[in-house]
């Protein structure tokens, strides 16, 4: 199993260094070999290569079987052109492997209740939401344009979808409820935009196909009030590109901490970008105060969705909820009476928990 392996900027070094040792941990414990290519992208890229995608990373990464990624960008990149900007690297790579569904999971540990803005009986014992974003399509990729007018400026973006992009993505969804609640809330904004009204046409044509899923309709802004009145409601949420990086934010928060949340990018192709939903943290990179338990996590999604290994993705998922029950917490999720450990502490004790 041949991996790409992308440590990006600030933390991206430091929380992939410790998935790394996990993974090591696995093919250990199941005897099996993963093959390892580190790429560069993003602002290491640029400083090394001069671009945040170089054409070696492209295809490396569509020879591998998956790819796992830290986090790109920081201050150092952030007045250069915005056509040479890190985060390029990172739309560019999902455009280029065709990864069109973001899956992120809001998964509550019982452990960290504490740590959400919610009370605890809107908790409940816990939440998983599984959030299921369009990713390369829809008004971050249409055509964008500025025009002079009288007076200024006039500028637009154009958002747009077609039938087979919301099928694809929608199958997914389906699927994916199907091994979980077997419930799915599509989201969208039919009562003003036109693509939102083929999205409902279109989903609720496949549903038909997938009669043991309860198939529900939200507007978007009412997705975004019950997220946080009732987050109990929902087990898988599909939606547009727009709306889906909004609302999986809001989702995070519910769980306490973006240092906790892993991600997974997949397509109809057969690689994967495994990677945790934050970013390169530059406030807290180079001081062993990163949460690796995200990248971590993305691994174990990695072994779930490529590699069909549901055993070890549960290992991993198990090591990380036993090294919270010891009370090990990183600065990130840190509650009195808890015992402080760093990125490498927290890396050691879930490999070694393995
Ligand atoms: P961020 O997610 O990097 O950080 C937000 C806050 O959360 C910071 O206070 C940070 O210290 C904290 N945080 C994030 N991850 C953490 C972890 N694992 N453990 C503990 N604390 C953690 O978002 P930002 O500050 O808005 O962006 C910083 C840089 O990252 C920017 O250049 C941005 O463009 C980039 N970025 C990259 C990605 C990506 O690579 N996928 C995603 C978002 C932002």
């Amino acid at each position: 199993m041949k991996i790409a392996v992308i440590r990006g900027d600030g933390i991206g070094k430091e929380i992939v260094g410790e998935a790394l040792k996990v993974l090591n941990a696995v093919s250990k414990k199941y005897k099996v070999n993963f093959n390892l290519n580190e790429v560069l992208l993003g602002g290491i890229a640029i400083d090394k290569t001069g671009g945040p995608i170089p054409q070696e990373t492209i295809d490396v990464c569509k020879a591998s079987d998956a790819v796992l990624l830290g986090a790109v960008g920081g201050p150092k990149w952030d007045n250069i052109p915005s056509n040479l900007r890190p985060e390029i690297g990172l739309l560019g790579i999902r455009k280029a492997l065709g990864v069109f569904a973001n899956l992120r999971p809001a998964i509550l540990f019982p452990q960290l209740k504490e740590a959400s803005n919610l009370k605890p009986e809107v908790l409940g014992d816990g939440l998983n939401i599984m959030i299921v974003r369009e990713l390369i399509g829809g008004a971050y990729f249409g055509e964008k344009k500025r025009i002079d007018i009288p007076g200024g400026q006039k500028a637009w973006d154009t958002l747009s979808y077609s039938t087979p992009e919301i099928d694809r993505i929608a199958r997914k969804a389906f699927e994916i409820a199907g091994q979980r609640g077997k419930k799915l809330t599509l989201v969208d904004k039919a009562n003003v935009l036109e693509s939102s009204r083929l999205w409902r046409e279109t989903v609720t044509e496949i549903g038909k196909e997938y009669k043991n899923i309860d198939l529900q309709y939200m507007y978007v802004d009412n997705a975004s009030m019950q997220l946080i009145r009732d987050p109990k409601q929902f087990d898988v949420i599909v939606t547009e590109n727009t709306f889906g990086d909004i609302l999986s934010d809001e989702a995070s928060m519910l769980t306490g901490s973006l240092g906790m949340l892993p991600s997974a990018s997949v397509g109809d192709g057969k690689v994967g970008i495994y990677e945790p939903i934050h970013g390169s943290a530059p406030d807290i990179a180079g001081q062993d105060k990163a949460n690796p338990i995200a990248t971590i996590m993305s691994v174990a999604m990695m072994l779930r969705y490529s590699f069909n290994m549901n055993e070890a993705a549960d290992d991993i998922e198990n090591a990380v909820s036993k090294v919270l029950d010891k009370g090990y917490r990183t600065p990130d999720i840190m509650r009195e009476g808890k015992q402080l450990v760093g990125t490498v502490k927290m890396g050691d004790l879930i490999a070694e928990s393995i």
